[in-house]
């Protein structure tokens, strides 16, 4: 008999990870943090026979308490080698904002290289006497997988985050799966339907044309790791006139870094390095108050203007109706720029700015919606049962029943459940 336990994300977003064992052997699949203040991680399970940990994709959400069990275990870890890159980004930098509040020093960081045995996309490796593991695409970010493990007779896909839709800096997730017993799926946007991917990319070059011919700069705040690359591409397809500089700010330049070397898990290599080559990369103070002066495009974290070089550039360019400050990502309410949407004003430190700068959503998902996440789950061959988290709970309960009323069988889990496979 094997066990499966849910050890977070359960009716949250954050704090990814999932147990497994069989007999006396086990493996975990994620093992992320919540971002909270202080960041918040899965209880520890016992890692005696622990024969490896696989990673579905390097957001910290997924990976950011992997150190803590590389730390207490020789157990490998599985993943694609741009998820091992760009985890490192990430966890270092988390550690550098962190003052101290981890469950892991710095020096456990590397164990992420050390310990890491790098994983091809649809290759299957055995751990253990029990189990058996393959990654699949999820089209997510770059590198990103869904893991399906075989225990047991069964197999139970997790689909870490997921998105069927190709973008212009990823593939689509893998379609056609095989067989699976048990599916355990993120419900991110299950309330959710995304507008057309083309039409928001037309909006989003619209706005910055329209910005550069009036004599304006635009401010695109975009998370480091996928999104300011898609940006960067979107707007090398789009031929924005060379007159105008594009500009790059924050962890992105290493990120891109990061994806020159690994680039076959992109939509257009091609395109990418077109892209980077054509951005200018930003150093320092001075570099930044250049670049606003400009009259280019300037692409920096963070991506819900929570601090990080965007308030600099938020600063310098809100008040002025030639300027565009133009948001891409979902803003989580209470940040600066759901505020910024909601009531046009801004709070940086203690004072409030109200924005003359023309504010735009353009909102690009890297998460399927509701109907794509439907397609993709109800598409598995098998008749799986359906395991829901990775979602506000809401969210999870919106995706239950839109699968029972498919007559599947759909649950969702609380923290610590256990299952019988
Ligand atoms: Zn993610």
């Amino acid at each position: 008999m094997s066990q499966l336990t849910f050890l977070g994300s359960c009716r949250e977003i954050g704090r990814s990870g999932f147990y497994l064992e069989n007999k006396d052997e086990s493996i975990i699949v994620d093992y992320g943090a919540k971002l909270s203040t202080p960041p918040e991680f899965p209880d520890m399970v016992p890692l005696d026979n622990l024969q490896g940990i696989a990673l579905t994709h390097a957001h910290l959400d997924h990976s950011g308490g992997v150190p803590r069990i590389l730390s207490q275990t020789e157990a490998s870890l599985f993943c694609t080698p741009a998820t091992r890159d760009l985890t490192l980004l990430l966890l270092r930098d988390m550690h550098n904002i962190s003052k101290g509040r981890l469950p892991f020093t710095r020096k456990d960081i590397p164990l992420v290289r050390r310990q890491c045995q790098a994983t091809a996309y649809e290759e299957t490796i055995p751990l253990g006497h029990h189990f058996e593991m393959t990654l699949f695409n999820a089209g997510h970010i770059p590198g990103s997988s869904m893991v399906s493990v075989r225990v047991n007779g069964k197999r139970v896909l997790f689909t870490g985050d997921v998105n069927a839709t190709e973008s212009q800096l990823n593939l689509g997730a893998r379609k056609n799966l095989p067989k699976h017993d048990i599916v355990v799926t993120e419900s991110t946007y299950a309330r959710r339907t995304n507008p057309d991917r083309v039409e928001i990319e037309k909006a989003l070059v619209d706005t910055v044309i329209e910005t550069m011919e009036r004599g304006g700069t635009v401010l695109i705040p975009a998370f480091a790791v996928g999104r300011s690359q898609e940006m960067m591409c979107i707007l090398e397809q789009n031929n924005i006139p060379q007159k105008y500089p594009i500009y790059l700010d924050g962890m992105a330049r290493k990120v891109n870094e990061v994806l020159t070397r690994h680039p076959e898990y992109l939509q257009s290599p091609q395109s990418f390095s077109r892209a980077v080559g054509r951005t200018r990369i930003i150093q320092d103070n001075r570099d930044r108050t250049k670049a606003a002066k400009s009259g280019g495009i300037i692409i920096s974290p963070a991506g819900m203007l929570k601090g990080g070089a965007s308030h600099l550039y938020f600063k310098l360019l809100h008040d002025d109706p030639k300027n565009s400050i133009v948001l891409v990502s979902f803003q989580i309410p209470g940040t600066p720029g759901a505020e910024l949407i909601r009531t046009g004003k801004v709070l940086v430190g203690s004072r409030e700015y109200e924005v003359a700068a023309d504010v735009r959503m353009h909102h690009l998902s890297s998460h399927s919606d509701s109907r794509g996440l439907l397609d993709l789950l109800t598409r598995i061959p098998g008749d799986p049962e359906f395991h829901i988290v990775h979602g506000e709970s809401e969210s999870c309960d919106k995706l239950q029943d839109l699968l029972q009323k498919k007559g599947r069988k759909a649950n969702v889990p609380e923290v610590n459940e256990m299952i019988e496979i």
